[in-house]
């Protein structure tokens, strides 16, 4: 539900306005070191069949056993999302034939899933989006074909088969490929702050099936089409973007939309036909009849409610009171959890008193970030610690050195390390503030200058002159403000 619906968000057409429909199925890998119904590894990258065991080969006669550590993530996953979590839940066999599924159905579960529906809050530029949750459900992944490895043979890697994956549908609340987009980032980062998804989308733990739908606004939806396996979320909003087209063109044509399943070409950037889409009913699901009903007690899911860490928009909230970090910042800084982690230890103190907060915040998303942009560095491969930037802060704090002197001091300790307040001291970095020491740097530049002096006293503007001179002659080390004050009052502006 759209809170704050944006006008914005409708696409413009010479017949007049259209407004894109998507709904998410993101399958997310559980994070957990066994499958969802054997003990074999789910380890990334081993040789091709060497995690597989007899029930993921499916060999006759081995029987499915549950790993209650995957349930408990699905659980916390779905607490995360605000959702009812359903006591009894069942798993179903949903039938079809491919090379990579040796047991010729997938275990998933349909009528009734481990969640239920609930929300996820969206921040979008004009408001907060509300989006909802259908159900969480666990079922298996597949495993893998090769079909270039050899001129004229496919192989199969079951590696994968049978690993956990949790498959979260979301209702059709969204409304343009960047609400599609920020959806994606925010359930992958509930995912990350609680330890159940990776959401490494580089390694295929985190893909999306993207619902598209066009409609004029306040018209009933219009037929989807399923863009399958999405996999980054740069490329969930290409082809939202092109296959909302797609379908605006058929239909401002006079033709109607086919429901089918689609796939994106990212090369290509454009949506293809893969097959007509399945129904339901094609996949006969029933009970899987080697497994109970998965029964839950209210203790054990309140016991996972009790042990949540806090989640992205509880922290951010939070980053507002405590810190009185503006509402944007506090966004950017919470999207990861390290590099929330990160600005908490420089805002902390070791003695636990606060450091400025605006300055801290500034610093961690300006300059660091910046750096380390610029670097193509993740904040945990950092080479200035959490410590040492919040003793350069401390230093800007108690006017030890300017805003100037700190950006080189960052520069010396990124490349070289070292404790900041020794450096300074060892290098003289100190910004001066002794007045007599500056009032002699604006003596001089005034007596040097009696033209410019002139063209100051009409055009008070010119004062950012005399302060560059100074910090230069003083080597950027005079504090800018004495500076500033003296200079005023010398020249009378
Ligand atoms: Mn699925």
């Amino acid at each position: 539900m759209n809170v704050q619906a944006s006008n914005s968000n409708l696409i413009k057409s010479a017949t007049g306005d259209w407004e894109v429909v998507v709904g998410l199925e993101v399958h997310a890998q559980v994070s957990s070191n066994a499958k969802l119904f054997s003990g074999a590894a789910t380890a990334f990258g081993g040789e091709p069949n060497s995690h597989v065991s007899l029930v993921d080969a499916a060999m006759p006669g081995m029987l499915p056993v549950i790993n209650e550590e995957c349930v408990a993530q699905a659980v916390r996953t779905g607490l995360g999302l605000n959702a009812k979590i359903n006591l009894r839940s069942v798993f179903d066999r949903k039938n079809y034939f491919y090379p990579d599924l040796p047991q010729g159905y997938q275990i998933s579960q349909y009528k009734s899933p481990v969640v239920g529906e609930g929300e996820v809050a969206v921040d979008m530029p004009y408001g907060t989006v509300r989006v909802g949750i259908e159900r969480l459900h666990l079922e298996q992944d597949a495993g893998k074909s090769l079909h270039d490895q050899h001129p004229t043979m496919s192989f199969v890697d079951l590696n994968r088969s049978g690993v956990a994956l949790m498959e979260i549908v979301s209702k059709p609340d969204l409304r343009s490929s960047e609400e599609a987009k920020a959806y994606l980032a925010k359930l992958r980062a509930i995912m990350r702050y609680l330890g159940t998804c990776d959401g490494d989308m580089e390694k295929g733990n985190l893909r999306a099936d993207v619902n598209v739908s066009v409609r004029r606004p306040g018209a009933a939806l219009g037929t989807r089409c399923e863009i399958k396996n999405v996999n980054s979320i740069r490329f969930v909003g290409q082809a939202i973007e092109y296959e909302a087209r797609r379908q605006i063109g058929i239909l401002e044509d006079g033709g109607a939309i086919e429901q089918e399943t689609r796939l994106y070409d990212a090369g290509r950037n454009e949506t293809r036909s893969m097959r007509n889409k399945e129904e339901a009913h094609d996949y006969r699901y029933f009970p899987d009849p080697d497994l109970l009903p998965l029964d839950l007690s209210e203790a054990h899911v309140e016991e996972l409610r009790r042990d949540l860490p806090e989640l992205p928009d509880a922290k951010k909230a939070r980053f507002m009171s405590a810190f009185g970090v503006a509402a944007y910042d506090a966004e950017v800084l919470v999207a990861e959890k390290e590099s929330a982690d990160f600005f908490e230890a420089v805002v902390t103190r070791a003695d636990g008193t606060a450091r400025d907060a605006k300055l801290a915040a500034n610093w961690v998303l300006n300059e660091l970030f910046g750096r380390l942009n610029r670097e193509g560095r993740g904040i945990a491969a950092s080479p200035v610690s959490s410590a040492q930037l919040g003793a350069i802060l401390d230093l800007i704090s108690e006017g030890t050195i300017s805003g100037k002197i700190a950006k080189d001091l960052f520069e010396v300790v990124w490349a070289e390390g070292g404790e900041p307040r020794t450096i300074v001291e060892a290098r003289g970095m100190t910004q001066v503030t002794d007045t007599s020491a500056i009032e002699k740097l604006v003596d001089d530049v005034i007596t040097s200058n009696p033209d410019k002096v002139g063209q100051a006293k009409m055009k008070p503007a010119m004062i950012g002159w005399f302060v560059g001179q100074v910090m230069k002659a003083s080597g950027g080390k005079a504090n800018p403000q004495t500076v500033n004050d003296l200079l005023k009052a010398k020249l009378g502006v």
